[in-house]
């Protein structure tokens, strides 16, 4: 016996489970879609050249490895808050940013979540449904309440914003309404400029404070700017909010553990308040953030080539993307007889697209068609390269009909 014969086995990770599977599988033909990260088009793992430019600098630098500060390295929550900003917003301008340097985006959200508890006990998160798995986790594991408001339209394939307004509006006054700052995963389907601001707005109605997911900046447009227009939007009308930031896919920097918590007030004062406690939380959780990913980014985002050649690999990487998109929708056309409009895999951005296949047509993929992916539905476009788009095309017209 053991004293720890209490401990029951805990379930698979949904998302992490894929991968497992996959690479059980001895089928040549098998395909992993359920991978969160990017693929060149011979589907192999892909480190930025700019990376790579950056770490040989660091190398040559023989920079040392003392801890950082609890908050991080401060050239990189500069940069960072820039990045996501503008340099010249005035949020930046007069000091109304609290940021602290995360353990990715994962980390930055958790940090955010302990703050929450801590500081408006109660207080619930509205998340989307469906949204990212790992969400309700870190508002479980956070001790904040949370309840899901309607996004996705099975109907359509698209977004149910009246059910979105409607639940926010009926939430509880003072909720932090978690948004996905562009390329929501797990659907793909973003709110339109129009629908932000009508979202800002019942949002300023309620008293309910923006808590922004960015894990895709630049990854899901190729822009750096196109894709920080929602939170840019909301800190544009004078709102406080939150947001957190991963580096993991738009730098190819996901073992490294690299992102942010920005908190926008509306003083500099409350800001430093607020920051303050945000490293006493950090602290006793892991003490200080690991430097490797921090120095990558401060170093490519404070030289202005190195900037340059990202800004070239983000549009080469959603590039590629977007030709996938394209070719799977026009293989799945010329394919399919029955008359379906499969034109929403078009409006979808990012790395996933929602098939709209439900939990048993997804097990036809995976049994008889060695596609791996998750059970909601959602591919990893990033996944998936020109030459096996035919083949895709087969098995979800195969598992739809
Ligand atoms: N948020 C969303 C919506 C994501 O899709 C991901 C990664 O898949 C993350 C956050 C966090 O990723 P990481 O912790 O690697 O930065």
């Amino acid at each position: 016996t053991s004293r720890f014969d209490g401990v029951t086995m805990a379930p698979p990770d949904p998302i992490l489970g894929v991968s497992e599977a996959f690479k059980a599988s001895t089928n040549e033909k098998k395909l992993n879609l359920g991978v969160g990260a990017y693929r060149t088009e011979e589907l192999q793992p892909y480190v930025l050249t700019v990376v790579k430019k950056a770490e040989n600098l660091m190398l040559q630098r023989g920079e040392n490895k003392e801890y950082l500060p609890i908050e991080g390295l401060a050239a990189f929550n500069q940069a960072t808050a820039e990045l996501l900003f503008g340099a010249d917003n005035p949020v930046i301008k007069e000091q109304r940013v609290a940021t602290v340097q995360g353990l990715s985006g994962t980390g930055s959200l958790r940090l955010a979540a302990a703050f929450i508890e801590r500081y408006f006990p109660g207080a619930k998160a509205l998340i989307s449904s469906p949204t990212w798995g790992n969400h309700k986790n870190i508002f479980n594991d956070a001790g904040v309440p949370w309840s899901e408001y309607r996004y996705y339209d099975p109907k359509t394939v698209g977004l149910d914003f009246e059910g979105m307004i409607a639940d926010i509006k009926a939430a509880p006054e003072g909720s932090f309404v978690l948004l996905h700052g562009c390329a929501h995963n797990p659907t793909g389907i973003d709110p339109t400029p129009d629908q932000w601001e009508k979202i800002a707005d019942v949002i300023q109605e309620k008293n309910h404070i923006p808590f922004f997911d960015v894990a895709y900046q630049g990854f899901a447009s190729g822009s750096l700017d196109a894709d920080a227009a929602s939170v840019r939007l909301f800190a544009a009308r004078g709102m406080e909010l939150l947001v957190a930031q991963s580096y993991s896919k738009n730098l190819g920097l996901y073992a490294e553990r690299i992102g942010a918590i920005n908190v926008v007030l509306t003083s500099s004062d409350t800001a430093v308040r607020v920051k303050s406690q945000l490293k006493r939380l950090a602290r006793p959780m892991y003490s200080n953030p690991p430097i490797h990913g921090a120095k990558i980014v401060a170093n490519i985002v404070g030289d202005p080539t190195l900037f340059s050649e990202w800004k070239a690999e983000m549009e080469m990487m959603a590039g590629r993307i977007k030709n996938v998109r394209q070719k799977l929708f026009d293989s799945l056309c010329a394919k399919d007889k029955s008359g379906k409009d499969w034109s929403f895999i078009l409006k979808q951005i990012g790395m996933f697209s929602f098939t709209g296949l439900n939990k048993t047509q997804t097990e036809n993929m995976t049994n008889k068609w060695h596609v791996f992916m998750t059970k909601d539905g959602r591919i990893s476009l990033a996944g998936l390269n020109l030459a096996k788009c035919e083949y895709l095309s087969d098995a979800i017209i195969d598992s739809y009909h």
